[in-house]
């Protein structure tokens, strides 16, 4: 084969990356931190926007856009907020550029100088509450439910393909509510969003929770996550929701009037998921012949390949084919008929595996006799002979096992990778053996999360919601808690 996969026992790493490359999802670019995302990869993004960008609108939001740039003084008017933000800021400084006074090429134009900076937005908390000052007066206004689908740049120093990137592409949902309570639902109800579309769409448990106070957004009260398990054991941040308070109603000054006709600060949230949500359902499925996908977000659920020789055949096939691509595509299934007859029928079958194609349909001319096809599943690697009558009805029960089969899979692996640990030393242990979420006391303080990361490079990745209250003591220093967290390896 000419496309050689890395296993994932000997370089998870690698195996990542080329799944990515030769799995034709994305490319490196010319620019550091910044990925080129191909036609195939663009199609599973394009997925997940249709689906999420529908939730969206099923709970009353709309979508909006705002400035790629912000002005520096706007992001320093959160005190929180800026310091996080700080760090990885690209600054746009000239609006112009000369010929090169001293010799060849172009140069920066002095005199073409920005009065005032421009951020290139890290994420638009800033820009949009600067908005909303104008937007919202009173009760009436609110609530103001937004998203934006965007790019935005961290200047990230250690990126990966889709995981982390220096720019990437994401939503960034914005709303501001009359009360603290509303506010609070709201990215409660944001949180759900995202688990039921990891976990119905993407096949991919995640854990729903609340960061600790050193994982918080910059400029948060309450930053809920969701947590997924990749197949290396170490842990992803899926999705967060933010709840803002009244930090940046505050920092911009909106106020709105209540019914008792009082000014009052508003009550904010945020929330988001990015192209990061590729890379992590690469991790969460995918094995050494190439990518997994799940059929509900697989640009394609079912490839037909004809086996023939000669146009005879060839025309036999067609015909039938046509036929079942109707009955597919009535069904609502995504299919694809490939008779290119550049490549061999092997050749392709590997292909659309290194593809993840949920369902690959063989027919041949004993399969036409004998009214049968040959049908394998992607995520088991079976095949099985079935009638060509009443095909298309079973391709739709057989993508919707798959989905559930690759659910329970990743669901099992999850779920046998949740261990307590009632030492530091066991805790290392287990991080060393078996990777994985480790549900641990710990005594609530940063200071001790730190020591914890430096010693062991795992974090708190979050503290479930509806999470046990249990008295214990703290890994580290033995001081008293009151329930335990989940600890991880986290990328
Ligand atoms: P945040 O605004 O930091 O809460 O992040 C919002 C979403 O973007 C989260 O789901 C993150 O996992 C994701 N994200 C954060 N940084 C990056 C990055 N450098 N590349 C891709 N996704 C990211």
């Amino acid at each position: 084969m000419s496309k050689e996969i890395t296993a994932r026992s000997e370089d998870y790493s690698q195996w990542y990356n080329d799944l990515v490359l030769k799995g034709g999802l994305a490319d490196y670019s010319a620019v550091k931190g910044c990925m080129v995302i191909k036609p195939y990869g663009f199609a599973l993004w394009e997925g997940m926007r249709d689906v999420l960008d529908k939730k969206f609108k099923d709970t009353g939001h709309q979508n909006a856009y705002f400035p790629l740039f912000i002005p520096k003084s706007f992001l320093s008017k959160e005190e929180d907020h800026i310091e996080g933000f700080a760090k990885e800021c690209a600054v746009v400084t000239h609006h112009r550029l000369m010929k090169n006074p001293n010799g060849k090429g172009v140069v920066v134009d002095p005199t073409a100088k920005l009065e005032e900076e421009l951020i290139v937005r890290p994420t638009s908390e800033t820009i949009i509450w600067n908005t909303y000052k104008d937007w919202i007066q009173s009760y009436r206004d609110l609530p103001l439910l937004i998203n934006q689908w965007a790019n935005v740049v961290r200047w990230e120093m250690r990126t990966r393909l889709f995981l982390r990137t220096a720019e990437f592409l994401w939503q960034e949902g914005h709303t501001a509510h009359a009360t603290a309570e509303e506010a609070i639902a709201e990215t409660e109800q944001m949180l759900e969003v995202y688990a039921d579309f990891a976990e119905n769409y993407m096949a991919m448990p995640v854990v729903r929770g609340v960061k600790s106070p050193a994982e918080r957004f910059a400029g948060a009260i309450d930053t809920y996550c969701i947590e997924a398990l990749m197949q290396d054991g170490k842990a992803l941040q899926a999705g967060t929701s933010h709840f803002l308070g009244q930090n940046f109603a505050k920092a911009f000054d909106v106020q709105f009037s209540n019914k008792e006709n009082k000014l009052e600060y508003v009550w904010a949230t945020s929330w988001g998921v990015s192209t990061r949500l590729i890379g992590a359902l690469v991790m969460a499925h995918s094995d050494d012949d190439g990518l997994v996908l799940p059929p509900r977000i697989a640009p394609l659920q079912v490839v037909i390949v004809p086996i023939y020789k000669g146009d005879d055949q060839k025309a036999k096939i067609d015909a039938k084919v046509h036929e079942i691509m109707a009955d597919l595509k009535k069904a609502g299934i995504r299919v694809k008929y490939d008779d290119n007859d550049n490549a061999r029928p092997g050749w392709k079958f590997a292909e659309y595996e290194m593809k993840g194609v949920p369902v690959r349909i063989a027919l041949g001319a004993r399969d036409l006799e004998n009214n049968v096809a040959e049908v394998a599943r992607r995520d088991a690697k079976t095949k099985e002979s079935l009638p060509l009558d009443g095909l298309a009805a079973r391709i739709g029960t057989l993508l919707e096992d798959i989905q559930q089969q690759m659910y329970n899979k990743a669901l099992a692996y999850r779920d046998e990778h949740i261990t307590p640990a009632d030492t530091m030393e066991e805790f290392e242990r287990l991080l060393e053996e078996k990777g994985g979420f480790i549900y641990a006391h710990w005594d609530g303080t940063t200071d001790t999360e730190e020591k914890i990361k430096e010693r062991t490079k795992a974090t708190i990745r979050c503290i479930p919601l509806n999470n046990k209250q249990e008295a214990g003591t703290c890994i580290l220093t033995g001081k008293p808690s009151t329930q335990r967290v989940l600890f991880a390896r986290a990328y």
